[in-house]
């Protein structure tokens, strides 16, 4: 398996908050790599530095073998982002973020046919501002993959969603990665990373604690469940 991600000793802080110490971590091409930590922990940060979107203060990123800063253009067309807070103007319809996301692109899906895999056909003219919580959401996951990137970059992929609409993001999610498709999901939600992930990091304040699959994560815990093996192994002695 080829490395498509390779994080080495990053380092982001803001004014007097370190927010990632010395983060570093591989992902393999057609993985599902999680990042879980608790709030505040740095994941976002990290995942922005991945994505281009901020500058780390020290450290190493190379994501398909370039620089997210230097070689900016070339990462954006290849990773589709996924961020908390990824907010469209409220005039904005469904439909014309959709073509207009599309249209960046060289490649693009089928900006129907994703719309429709996330439950949102019939709302192509709705504008931004009148869409519920969950189809922002949706709406978000469907700009993420509409140019059709090689890595998929997805924080907090369902939060929000019903029942229902995860589980058909969870189908859609391995069905993409079932195309070759690399994705890191930040999440909270330890069901989520236990049907998608393969591995995972665990990342406390701003460190990584444990990476591995899994498995590994219970074997290292000793515990029964991936929320278990979590707490126990983020849980602060002092
Ligand atoms: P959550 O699970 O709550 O989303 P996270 O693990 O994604 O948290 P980050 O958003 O990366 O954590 O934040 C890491 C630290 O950096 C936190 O202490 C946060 O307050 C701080 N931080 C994040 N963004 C900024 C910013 N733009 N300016 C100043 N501090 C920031």
């Amino acid at each position: 398996m080829s490395t498509v991600i390779e994080v080495e000793h990053l380092h982001k802080r803001y004014g007097k908050t370190v927010a990632v110490d010395d983060v570093s971590f591989t992902v393999g091409q057609g993985e599902i790599f999680g990042i879980l930590g608790r709030n505040g922990a740095g994941k976002t940060t990290t995942v922005e530095c991945l994505a281009g979107l901020r500058t780390p203060d020290g450290g190493t990123i190379r994501v398909l073998g370039r620089d997210p800063l230097r070689d900016h253009a070339e990462v954006t067309r290849r990773v589709g982002v996924q961020l908390q807070d990824g907010q469209l103007q409220d005039r904005l319809r469904v439909g014309e973020a959709m073509w207009l996301y599309a249209s960046f692109y060289p490649d693009p899906a089928d900006p129907a046919e994703l719309l429709d895999r996330l439950g949102l056909t019939g709302r192509e003219r709705t504008p931004y501002a009148k869409l519920s919580g969950g189809q922002k959401q949706r709406l978000s996951i469907a700009l993420a993959l509409v140019g059709r990137p090689r890595i998929a970059v997805l924080d907090e992929l369902t939060t929000g969603l019903d029942p229902h609409a995860r589980r058909d993001t969870w189908d859609l999610i391995e069905a993409v990665r079932a195309g070759g498709v690399t994705i890191v999901l930040v999440t909270h939600f330890m069901p989520e990373a236990e049907r998608l992930c393969d591995r995972i990091a665990l990342i406390d304040d701003g460190r990584v604690v444990h990476t591995g699959t899994p498995a590994e994560l219970l074997a290292r815990a000793g515990e029964s469940t991936l929320e278990d093996a979590y707490v126990t192994l983020t849980r602060r002695t002092a």
